[in-house]
């Protein structure tokens, strides 16, 4: 067992790790922030653990991570007295990529490296990104609580192999030690370090250390006295510590005291996303419930938004305590993603999921949070719309599943919905439930929408020709989730919404009424046709009749009111039902 072992990453892997170190070279410095990252999320997993195991932190209990460098080896060293790992998981997270999403992520690499660079850091780059200024890289670590020799060192030159064996580590938690390439030397130098972990790490909330710089002291070349003081001196000065980063949790601060690139870097810490966030929400609710949330919009979407084992991306804290990942009960699916925090002041600290689950004060929290992300998605659309668009196109699906998953807030939920319609004519789903209301012809009391399997099947529908002849304005609806949608959100402001293509027409304007009449005189003339062709069609239809919806057309297909749609059917059929 401690012999040591010669192992193959992944083909994944490889494939990844070419792929990073050939694309993110003009970003390298981002692996002290992936490392520094991992060794914040170990120490928020052991004070987890030691919640209900004190015995954990085996009488070290203050959390902290340090950085160090070797001019003459060329290392840098990333320490941490975290969690650790044991060997079994370091050969199960170090050597394989367990993510949801990476099958759509490798789908989706085109080869060519500005697009793919900007694919791998929306991934989460990680622990690899090492090997972006290393050749070598030495893992050790031992598992909090685990026996002094059940330590474990992997080490890798990041071309296919890696070794794993077993050791002895006195100290818990998990030492990194990169050995530089040529040509890296830049990172041997405290000041470039500090100035990196203070741009992309000082919302860290554990203290990052450093041993102070000695400063040479100022010698005059006369000042023969001096020099003999010196040589009497025999202890040399001990190296001291300083931390270099801010080490609170940002979320406690202030909103005024925090910068964007503050809130930006925490994002990336918190998401594993390498873009800036398109917009965040930081807020205190106060009450019996108290609880801090800082939430976070992505700028794009995840690799697994559509993959349902996806995890959800806001962590659960209780007064600053890491609690849990991808809390569930924190954010409805139609939300899934926002990314952040949330820190309950009221739970008490030795919260189990189980507990969770049933928590009546969660479920406040949730209500009060989503509450929060509606009301930053409000402002959004209200006071920046090209900011919108950019949401509305990689969310829009997702935020279809409000109305159906969550009535309580159907109506706020309906207003941020965004549709295509015959009034700008164009695939772009930029018309309200609201604009449409505001532009409804005198005496109409219903939202039409049309609904097809793509938009220009929906924009060609012979369904429309009498209301683009009449002016009235039609939504058309494509996407695969609006048929569910339009069953859950059968009213907006008072409006009943009603499909172009199901039941009757009842336009309900004057000259409609008497389109009526007249409708119903021609009615009496075709009769013999209409029975001729109901005789030849026979049982695969219920009716024929003759109808004012058509201008151009000669016959179309219509729904029965109460019967399903025949786009609703095409995706029944399509699912297997
Ligand atoms: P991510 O952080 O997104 O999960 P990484 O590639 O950064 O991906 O890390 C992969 C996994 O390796 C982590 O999820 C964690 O389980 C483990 N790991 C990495 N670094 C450490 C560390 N310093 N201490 C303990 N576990 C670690
Ligand atoms: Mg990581």
């Amino acid at each position: 067992e401690a012999k040591k072992q010669t192992l193959g990453f992944e083909t994944e892997v490889k494939h990844l790790l070419h792929l990073m170190i050939h694309s993110l070279y003009s970003n390298k410095e981002i692996f002290l922030r992936e490392l520094i990252s991992n060794g914040s999320d170990a120490a928020d997993k052991l004070r987890f653990e030691a919640l209900s195991n004190d015995s954990l932190y085996e009488g070290d209990s203050e959390l902290k991570i340090r950085l160090a460098f070797d001019k003459e080896n060329r290392t840098i060293t990333i320490a941490d007295n975290g969690i650790g790992m044991t060997r079994d998981e370091v050969q199960e997270h170090i050597g394989t990529i367990a993510k949801s999403g990476t099958k759509q992520f490798f789908e989706k690499l085109t080869g060519e490296q500005a697009k793919d660079s900007e694919l791998i850091g929306q991934f989460g780059v990680g622990f690899y990104s090492s090997f972006i200024v290393a050749d070598r890289v030495t893992l050790t670590t031992r598992k909090a609580g685990a026996s002094k020799d059940e330590g474990a060192r992997w080490e890798s030159s990041g071309e296919g192999e890696y070794t794993l064996e077993t050791i002895s580590k006195e100290q818990r938690g998990t030492e990194i030690v990169l050995h530089l390439k040529a040509g890296e030397d830049e990172f041997l130098d405290g000041y470039r370090l500090r100035s990196i972990v203070r741009k992309f790490s000082d919302h860290i909330s554990i203290p990052i250390i450093m041993t102070k710089e000695v400063v040479p002291s100022y010698k005059d070349e006369d000042d023969k006295e001096g020099e003999e003081a010196e040589a009497k001196d025999e202890t040399p000065p001990q190296p001291e510590d300083e931390t270099i980063n801010s080490a609170s949790a940002l979320w406690t601060k202030a909103r005024q005291d925090i910068k964007d690139e503050d809130y930006n870097e925490f994002y990336k810490h918190v998401s594993h996303d390498w873009q800036d966030p398109l917009v965040h929400v930081h807020s205190k609710v106060e009450g019996t419930n108290e609880f801090t949330l800082l939430l976070y919009v992505p700028s794009r979407a995840p690799f697994d938004l559509w993959d349902r084992n996806a995890k959800h991306g806001v962590k659960l804290y209780v007064r600053k305590i890491f609690i849990m990942d991808d809390a569930e009960q924190l954010m409805p699916r139609y939300l899934r993603f926002i990314r952040g925090i949330i820190d309950a002041g009221s739970l008490p600290l030795n919260v189990s999921r189980e507990i969770l689950q049933q928590s009546k004060q969660l479920s406040t929290i949730k209500s009060g949070a989503v509450k929060k992300v509606l009301g930053m998605l409000e402002g959004v659309a209200k006071n920046e719309p090209e900011k919108y668009e950019a949401f509305w196109k990689e969310f829009g699906q997702v935020i279809k599943e409000g109305p159906i998953e969550d009535h309580g807030n159907k109506e706020r939920i309906a207003k941020l919905l965004r549709f295509a319609s015959t009034h700008t004519n164009t695939d772009k789903q930029d018309v309200t439930l609201e604009d449409y209301v505001s532009r409804m012809q005198e005496g109409q009391d219903k939202i039409y929408y049309v609904t097809a399997e793509s938009y220009a099947a929906a924009k060609n529908s012979p369904h429309l020709e009498i209301f683009r002849k009449k002016g009235i304005e039609v939504l058309l609806l494509s996407d695969r989730i609006d048929e569910w949608l339009i069953s859950h959100l059968d009213e907006f402001d008072g409006k009943h919404l009603q499909s172009v293509a199901k039941g009757d027409l009842d336009l309900k304007t004057p000259e409609d009424e008497e389109a009526k009449k007249e409708l119903e005189e021609t009615a009496k003339d075709f009769e013999s046709v209409i029975t001729q062709i109901k005789e030849v069609l026979g049982d695969k239809v219920s009716e024929v009749k003759l109808s004012q919806r058509l201008t151009d057309s000669p016959a179309c297909l219509v729904a029965d009111v109460y019967g399903m749609s025949l786009n609703m059917e095409r995706i029944m059929k399509d699912a297997g039902q």
